[in-house]
């Protein structure tokens, strides 16, 4: 716990974001400087609440040890409180900045008063282990004879690298991308995730002897079944890339793109400094909507900002949420609120409006004689439930639209892994196409093949791909050596939130 009277003295603070003003001009993160006082102080609100929910039940899928590293916090004992971090979780750089922080839905302290601001605690404590160099490469004293190849360098890959090559596995990690993080790397923003914090991880992962291969397409440059006569253990971390399309009429219009090839050329282009050629999709001097919300939406809505884009809309089919939880979901779950992410900050500042348009379904893009892409048409729908309880889509009557629009960027979440490598291995997939494994044990119903993160859960989140890639490498160290001391994340009740 903090301090025994924190909660009654001090109120909930969070780190501040830069102004968006000023953000908007840039691709650097949004975050400032970690203030020892601040945290220290917020650190100090975390109550001896005895059952606590932040890191276990609805709360932390990684089983973060949450009112300990509070507690170290406000005693300035931070070298242990990374080392306390470290337990749980590989990469709290990548949580601490991109986590929704379901640890603080469930915060017990939550019942009464604004929670405890764990994300940010996390994040400080990090930000200043690399800063002081306490995290340095630490290869494994005794290597084994095994052998072990990932598929995929996402996060669920990564954790699983990182923990088999502590345990003294060779580890080599393939990725088809020219640049290893997967959705890390090419999803998330720089602005929410810099590059290098990400680049950091992977030299020091390789200084302790993982092997990252670029460039390498599973199943198209390599026979996976190859790999699985080569190595001891495979992992498929190959995550959930297949976006949902939009089929409606004029959809063959020139200016309507996933956001992932929106995203990821603008990364290349803006942030590494590559020339991306006319795969770079410019948002400038258009009107921009966005259809979809989510973490992949509100990217979309900044880096359209970024470009200067001349106006900015994000459409939801579902309505608004409410401002504070519904009767329907209390503590501790998930809060499902409206809440205010960067880039609706930042398009409210541009553009003195929340860019957020609810209840909207699109029924035809329209385009001019060039083909190109010129509005889209919509209906406002109503939500109601049936007779059986069933929620019942129902479009208004007389709220037909048009909407003028350059470039329409498509955010409507995603469909599974590709299918490529499961059907050359044989694998079994779910009825959501996602690789079958028991979360737990990880392993495919071929032998040696295990799945993780994404690909087997579907798109989902950072923390929850840490989870699995820390599960299966528990599970395929117990399969190669008959036993494990590598440490097993729980199974929390879970998180579903739109990516
Ligand atoms: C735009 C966007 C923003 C997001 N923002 C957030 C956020 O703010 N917070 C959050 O918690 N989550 C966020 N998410 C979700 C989160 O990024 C994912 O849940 C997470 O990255 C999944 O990790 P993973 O390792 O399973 O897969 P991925 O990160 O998808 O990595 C899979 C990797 O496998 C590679 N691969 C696939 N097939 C092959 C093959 N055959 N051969 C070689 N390599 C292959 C891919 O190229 C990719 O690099 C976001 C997702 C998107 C799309
Ligand atoms: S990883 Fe996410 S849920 Fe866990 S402590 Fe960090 S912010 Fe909270």
């Amino acid at each position: 716990m903090g301090k025994p009277t924190g909660f009654k003295e001090f109120d909930r603070k969070k780190v501040p974001w830069r102004l968006p003003v000023v953000r908007l001009n840039d691709y650097d993160e949004i975050y400032t400087e970690h203030k020892v006082d601040h945290l220290r102080e917020q650190g100090a609100r975390c109550m001896d609440c005895g059952v606590p929910f932040c890191q276990s039940a609805t709360g932390c899928p990684i089983d973060n040890l949450i009112p300990e590293w509070n507690d170290l916090v406000y005693n300035n004992r931070w070298k242990e409180a990374i080392e306390r971090l470290h337990k749980t979780n590989n990469f709290p750089e990548f949580t601490g900045r991109t986590c929704p922080a379901p640890c603080e839905g469930s915060c017990v302290l939550g019942i009464t008063n604004p929670p405890v601001t764990i994300k940010n605690i996390e994040n400080a404590i990090v930000d200043r282990a690399w800063e002081e160099g306490w995290i340095v490469p630490e290869p494994p004293k005794s290597r084994t004879d095994k052998k072990v190849v990932i598929v995929g360098s996402g996060p669920s890959g990564m954790a699983a690298a990182d923990q088999l090559n502590k345990a003294g596995h060779t580890v080599t990690v393939l990725e088809r991308a020219d640049r290893v993080g997967g959705l890390l790397q090419y999803g998330i923003p720089n602005m929410k995730l810099s590059k290098e914090a990400v680049q950091r991880r992977v030299d020091k992962m390789t200084a302790e002897g993982v092997t990252f291969k670029t460039g390498v397409n599973v199943g198209k440059d390599v026979d996976p079944k190859e790999l699985v006569n080569e190595y001891d253990a495979v992992l498929l971390a190959c995550g959930a890339t297949k976006a949902r399309d939009l089929p409606i009429g004029n959809r063959d219009a020139k200016g309507i793109h996933l956001a992932m090839e929106f995203l990821t050329a603008n990364t290349k282009q803006s942030v590494h400094g590559d020339d991306v050629g006319e795969g770079f999709i410019s948002a400038e001097g258009k009107d921009v909507i966005v259809i979809g919300g989510g973490d992949t939406g509100t990217d979309c809505i900044a880096t359209s900002l970024r470009h200067g884009c001349r106006s900015v809309v994000n459409f939801e089919l579902l309505p608004k949420p409410p401002a504070e939880r519904a009767s329907d979901n209390p503590w501790p779950e998930w809060p499902r609120i409206f809440r205010v992410d960067y880039g609706h900050e930042e398009a409210e500042a541009k553009f003195g409006r929340d860019p957020r348009e609810y209840q909207i379904l699109s029924k035809e893009f329209v385009k001019d004689a060039e083909g190109n892409l010129a509005a889209i048409k919509t209906v406002e729908v109503q939500w109601t439930k049936d007779d059986a309880g069933q929620w019942k889509m129902n479009e208004v009557a007389g709220s037909e639209k048009e909407w003028p629009a350059q470039l329409i960027l498509l955010s409507m979440g995603f469909l599974g892994p590709e299918q490529y490598v499961a059907e050359s291995l044989g694998l079994d997939t779910d009825p959501r196409s996602n690789f079958k494994a028991e979360h737990g044990k990880f392993a495919t119903n071929i032998d040696k093949v295990f799945a993780a993160g994404d690909c087997r859960r579907g798109q989902s989140l950072v923390v929850w791909a840490i989870n699995e890639g820390r599960g299966a490498a528990r599970a395929i160290d117990q399969y190669l050596q008959g036993e494990s001391q590598l440490p097993a994340p729980g199974i929390t009740m879970g998180t579903t939130m739109q990516v």
